[in-house]
């Protein structure tokens, strides 16, 4: 199975309150970016003509990739989302 197909054996309760928030400062410093590469979600887009880094939470797959890869610590918060939030995955 590949990451793609991952999204048809997952649903999602998305909570109002995101459980990842980047720090925009240190963010807007790191030139490296290997959370737009390594995110299997594909949740972080950067923005050249901006300077500034997207995040949407909602399609996040709680891997942890993105916290353990981030060389500038880049996030005021970052934790599994609250109960009953976030994925879910089932088996067929
Ligand atoms: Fe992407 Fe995984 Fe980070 Fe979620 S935890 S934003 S899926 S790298």
């Amino acid at each position: 199975i590949n990451v793609d197909d991952l999204f048809d054996y997952t649903s999602f309760n998305i909570d109002r309150e995101p459980h990842i928030v980047l720090d925009a400062a240190r963010c807007g410093v790191c030139t490296a970016r290997p959370c737009t590469t390594t995110c299997p979600a594909r949740c972080y887009t950067w923005s050249e003509k901006d300077r500034k880094m997207t995040f949407v939470f909602a399609g996040c797959l709680e891997c942890g990739t993105c916290y353990v890869v981030c060389e500038k610590r880049a996030f005021t918060r970052w934790r599994y989302p609250r109960g009953g939030f976030g994925v879910s995955y089932r088996m067929t």
